[in-house]
């Protein structure tokens, strides 16, 4: 009695953690490979539970066992690799399973003694758990969880290696008949709870650290743009800023902000409207650099940290912004209207806060509109002539003819 409770804890505890797994995919919106983590813990609860409740001197037992112990360890190295984008070793896989197979099939067939079973097993979930780790080393990830996950993988691939050849030198051999009241079975217990264990809490682990990742991501980003929103734009600003003081490198800020968008709105829509917003987003992010950091701080207003960057450099960048967005189309608005952005540039003075950088750049991106608009403005090259506003004159003829037409 007390050898059947001990038996089916295993197997009761590997549902626990499908169903774990299962609810983080759920309830978490998570990837597929946290299904792969659920899958291998309902083939294992099967795997355990076989190998506890299947009569041991049948032929089919280690055939039945064996392909639920190598689904329950495909599902979970898939898991593991794909969580880190790196493909599985499919090919190897196979035919480690199907030459062990084989090998069994012959085992089962000659001998009555389980032991040349178990070695052959054993060694090819060994194997599997080696490819796995290898996987996992040709990333580059090293997060903890990374980290744990390879380090237990390398755990199991020993375990499946060594353990049999240990406690097979107790029990030389075991009948089939014996196979439940072996050391060798109960030594396999411990181990099997052990290790599942170890690694369903780590899966927990990194599931859940992913997912936290995840959602504080969602929440640093502007659903329009995918760029930061304000409040993470502030808060990675003063990092770098942090940064620029320690390695004492120049850093810049341009600040932009379409021209006339009450009017865009009015005339063609605000759904037209936010796809030109988006539009300028992506293009900033498209001509900046990733150690550059732009955030959306407003409605149509955007903010660009320029690292390791004068000011003459990075009113050139704006240049480039500002006539690559005169360039573009927008869906939804008409063909002959350009949109325009004006921009306000400054070099961040060592050790001043972020306030007051972001103050001097929106100054000059006052200058900008006030003097015609469609231009970068600033300390080194000031808004020194008022222009003519062709955005705003190509505005009003558009919203001329739109109510000549209405
Ligand atoms: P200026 O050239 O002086 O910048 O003129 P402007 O009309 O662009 O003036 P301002 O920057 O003050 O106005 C911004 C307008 O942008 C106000 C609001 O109607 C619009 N806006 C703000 N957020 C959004 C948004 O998320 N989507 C859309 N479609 N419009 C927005
Ligand atoms: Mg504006
Ligand atoms: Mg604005």
């Amino acid at each position: 009695m007390n050898t059947q409770i001990i038996g089916l804890t295993t197997p009761l505890m590997a549902l626990v953690f499908f169903a774990t797994f299962l609810l983080l995919w759920w309830r978490g919106k998570m990837d597929a490979y946290v299904l792969g983590f659920a899958a291998s813990y309902l083939f294992f609860a099967l795997g355990f539970a076989a190998t506890h409740l299947l009569d041991p001197t049948s032929a089919y037992l280690f055939h039945a066992t064996q392909a639920l112990y190598t689904a329950g360890t495909v599902s979970l190295l898939w898991g593991a690799t794909r969580r880190i984008n790196q493909p599985l070793m499919v090919g190897p896989i196979v035919v480690t399973y199907v030459v062990a197979a084989i090998v069994l099939a012959i085992a089962v067939a000659v001998t009555d003694d389980v032991a040349p079973r178990l070695y052959i097993v054993n060694t090819s979930y060994g194997v599997m758990f080696a490819f796995g780790a290898l996987t996992l080393l040709h990333s580059r990830r090293r997060e903890l969880f990374d980290i744990l996950v390879i380090g237990l993988f390398v755990a199991s691939a020993i375990n499946f290696f060594i353990r049999p050849v240990l406690t097979l030198l107790v029990e030389q051999s075991i009948q089939a008949s014996d196979y439940r009241e072996s050391v060798y079975y109960s030594v396999l217990n411990l181990a099997l709870a052990i290790m599942s264990l170890m690694t369903a809490m780590t899966l927990v682990g990194a599931c859940v650290s992913d997912l936290v990742s995840s959602i504080r991501d969602k929440s640093d980003r502007d659903l329009l743009t995918g760029l930061r929103n304000r409040r993470a734009f502030e808060a990675d600003i003063d990092d770098l800023l942090d940064r620029a003081r320690h390695d004492d490198v120049p850093a810049s800020l341009v600040v932009a902000d379409i021209d006339h968008f009450k009017q865009v709105n009015d005339l063609w829509g605000h759904q037209a409207g936010d796809q030109a917003i988006a539009n300028f987003g992506k293009l900033i992010q498209t001509m900046v650099r990733d150690v550059d950091i732009v955030g959306r701080i407003g409605g149509e207003e955007f903010c660009i940290l320029i690292w390791n960057c004068p000011e003459n450099s990075a009113h050139k960048l704006a240049e480039r912004i500002r006539h690559a967005f005169a360039q573009m189309a927008h869906d939804g608005i008409s063909e002959n209207i350009h949109l325009t952005a004006s921009f306000g540039v400054t070099e961040w003075r060592s050790g001043e806060p972020y306030r007051k950088l972001f103050a001097r750049a929106d100054s000059y991106l006052y200058d900008a509109k006030e003097n015609g608009r469609n231009k970068v403005v600033s300390a080194g090259k000031p808004a020194d002539r008022k222009t003519g506003d062709r955005t705003a004159s190509k505005l009003d003829a558009e919203a001329e003819r739109a109510a000549a037409a209405a």
